[in-house]
């Protein structure tokens, strides 16, 4: 199985995660535990394609979510 790239739209925490093939994926963020994720597909390109989108104001990546 492949492993993704996740961000988390919440938090804007990245994570991998094991994707079953053939299936929609949609993990959990380890770190809010928010649901709003969604792929990353830059691991193996190496160009960023989704980095375009900025977080919201206020997100702060890697900051205490409490
Ligand atoms: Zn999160």
């Amino acid at each position: 199985m492949p492993i993704y790239e996740y961000r988390c739209r919440a938090c804007g925490h990245s994570f991998e995660d094991l994707a079953p093939a053939g299936r929609e994926h949609r993990p959990k963020c380890p770190q809010c535990k928010g649901r709003e994720v969604e792929r990353v597909l830059s691991v193996f390109s190496g160009g960023p394609r989704k980095k375009a989108a900025a977080p919201a104001a206020g997100c702060k990546p890697g900051g205490g979510f409490s």
